[in-house]
């Protein structure tokens, strides 16, 4: 069985946080599940790295290859961490995941997926560690896929690969009806349908980037939200 996480920029915010994640996926590789994690850029870094871009004034192709870099340090200190409790893994960038994308710097849609070198890697016992929000141009240089684009390179992988669930840990415990930090009555939902989801998201809702959401529904794969600090039992987003 092959299982997709994603961990975001505060559930891996620093070491220990690094190493609660890697513990519970190096719970579920013992276990004999083929695993691949996706990670964001841990806390900040991505504000800060778009704040150089700016003040170096960079070109739409530069401030990608700048912006890409807080994925690749996410995703090589996860696989150091499982490393260290003796799980084997290795990390990729999204450019050598397969990831193929439009082109387009700062929005970059992803079209396809070759799967060859995660499948490999998986097969031989490997738990692989994916640098979210990125791709490749179509030039051989990153792509990033828009402000928490991590969530869509998630769902891109569990559809490609055909994985049997694709769960996105956050900061709070899945989605609510209304801003539970701005409202203390929000209410959580256990399940919601894509077509809510999405209305949710264009009334402002932050938990999950839109083209995740989109993807999710073409390609008919269930997504689980919830928080990685409590482990409830979130929201699952899927045809209801
Ligand atoms: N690190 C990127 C961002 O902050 C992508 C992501 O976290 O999904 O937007
Ligand atoms: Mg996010």
């Amino acid at each position: 069985m092959l299982t997709v996480e994603k961990y975001g920029g505060t559930s891996i915010a620093d070491q220990s946080l690094m190493d609660s994640a890697a513990d519970h996926v190096a719970g579920l590789a013992k276990q004999g599940q083929q695993v691949v994690v996706v990670v964001s850029a841990q806390g900040h870094t991505t504000d800060a790295l778009v704040e150089q871009a700016r003040t170096l004034g960079l070109t739409p192709r530069q401030k990608d290859q700048l912006l890409a870099t807080g994925e690749l340090q996410s995703a090589e200190k996860m696989a150091m961490t499982l490393l260290s409790r003796g799980v084997a893994a290795v990390s990729l960038s999204g450019i050598e995941a397969g990831i193929h994308t439009d082109g387009r710097y700062g929005e970059g849609k992803i079209l396809d997926i070759d799967t060859a070198r995660i499948r490999q890697a998986l097969e031989r016992g490997k738990v692989v560690v994916v640098a979210g929000f990125q791709g490749d141009s179509g030039a051989g240089d990153f792509v990033t896929l828009g402000r928490g684009g991590s969530d869509t390179t998630a769902v891109a992988l569990a559809a490609w690969l055909g994985a049997a669930d694709c769960r996105i840990f956050t900061d709070v415990e899945g989605v609510y009806d209304r801003d539970p930090n701005r409202d203390s009555g929000a209410k959580k939902y256990d399940r919601i349908s894509y077509e809510d989801m999405l209305s949710l998201i264009d009334a402002g809702a932050q938990v999950l980037h839109r083209p995740c959401v989109e993807l999710a529904q073409q390609k008919g794969l269930k997504l689980w939200v919830g928080s990685a600090f409590t482990r409830g039992p979130g929201t699952t987003v899927g045809l209801w």
